[in-house]
């Protein structure tokens, strides 16, 4: 039978590994958070590039493409959670929010 200090002792140094773990996920969330919105963002700027490359190239070759057509790429970022609006740009939707301006963005 173990002596009831080691014990304590022992629960004492699990609780402190516990923090430590628990800061160590907490930071690791964040950095995770922290990428995924860079990833969102970096992703929108390009759709950005690509809608102005393909307006100069139309320019270029005067040739008529569809327009109002919903972006496929950013109906994606938004469906993986992020909002694609001006509003909010980039920031992670809530579990099951979903917004207004980014479906007017979408869709309009
Ligand atoms: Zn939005």
């Amino acid at each position: 039978m173990a002596d009831k200090y080691d014990v304590f002792d022992q629960l004492g140094e699990l609780e402190n590994t516990l923090n430590t773990t628990l800061t160590q996920i907490s930071g690791i969330r964040q950095v995770l958070e922290a990428s995924m919105t860079e990833n969102a963002t970096l992703r929108m700027e390009l759709e950005k590039l690509r809608d102005r490359l393909a307006e100069f190239e139309k320019k270029e070759v005067k040739k008529e493409t569809p327009k109002d057509q919903p972006n496929p790429n950013l109906i994606q970022i938004f469906n993986e959670g992020f909002h694609v609006c001006h509003l909010h740009y980039a920031e992670r939707l809530a579990e099951g929010e979903s917004c207004l301006d980014c479906l007017e963005l979408l869709y309009r």
